[in-house]
């Protein structure tokens, strides 16, 4: 049985079939409605998933109340140039190892929230999202989805500006302005999709396709990303990984983020976020 995990304002929540569940309420007090803590148990969700019933729903799914499914990771983690063909429209070579920046947990913005531009170089990134599950460290990569919580979507926003400002450049600081951080719409458990290594990824800005690429195209795939960080540092449950961009960022053409812009992610199987730019 998979499960949908919703940060319904600020209290977590299971979805099923567009019904919102109070988890608290549903595990007769079992859990909290702390969304943090429901992730390091993520495994008990199943069950409870699947005992409810309709009729002891406590709303209907209501986009406007969704925040991010992991409101306070302890680490972020972005991976850069993980895709071939971003790595050549940024006219780099694709790297020996992952690059890995952190991607400030302060920055962790809802599916459905404004993005705060603050500047005219600000880009979007469309990234499938990866939820560790479990405190863990030295996973081989045959056993990485074993740790792994749910994904989501991601939006690595970027402000090209304030990255390109520092020789060399510092990924950190301009990814991590606040809102740069959206995602969801939920953390679903993986069984939700076929095959979590090859998703359809999607970006739209004002309803243009700007990004349009699968997920099994990265350089590094999830296992080895995965695999890799736990052999530097030690995982917990709640740790996310953005684990990189397709081609067609606004970057390599000039086409940054105004006011205005309505910016679309999408990812087969698990759903979509909408953040309209201010
Ligand atoms: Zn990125």
């Amino acid at each position: 049985m998979t499960f949908k995990l919703a940060n319904v304002k600020n209290r977590a929540s299971l979805v099923v079939e567009g019904l919102v569940f109070d988890l608290e309420k549903a595990s007769n007090g079992s859990f909290t409605s702390n969304v943090m803590d429901a992730i390091a148990r993520h495994k008990d969700l199943h069950s409870i998933s699947e005992s409810l019933i309709a009729e002891s729903a406590d709303a209907k799914l209501a986009e406007a109340e969704l925040g991010a499914p992991v409101p306070r990771p302890r680490n972020s983690f972005g991976v850069g140039l993980n895709y071939r063909d971003h790595a050549a429209e940024s006219s780099m070579e694709l790297p020996p190892v992952p690059v890995v920046f952190s991607k400030y947990p302060s920055c962790i913005n809802g599916p459905f929230n404004a993005i705060d531009l603050r500047t005219t170089s600000a880009d979007y990134e469309a990234e499938l999202v990866v939820v560790i599950g479990s405190t863990t460290r030295d996973i081989k990569p045959n056993r990485a989805w074993e740790h792994v919580a749910g994904i989501m979507c991601g939006q690595d926003i970027s402000d090209r500006g304030l990255q390109m400002a520092a020789k060399p450049p510092h990924f950190g600081l301009g990814k991590s302005r606040d809102t740069y951080g959206p995602t969801g719409p939920l953390l679903v458990s993986t069984d939700v999709v076929a095959n979590p290594d090859d998703l359809k990824i999607t970006c739209s800005v004002n309803g243009e396709v700007r990004q349009a690429d699968r997920t099994s195209n990265m350089v590094f795939d999830v296992s080895y990303l995965i695999s890799y960080l736990s052999n530097v540092l030690t995982l917990e449950a709640g740790d996310i990984i953005f684990t990189g961009t397709p081609a067609g960022v606004g970057a390599a053409n000039g086409r940054f983020l105004k006011p205005g812009d309505e910016v679309v992610t999408e990812i087969e199987g698990i759903g979509l976020m909408r953040n309209n730019c201010i």
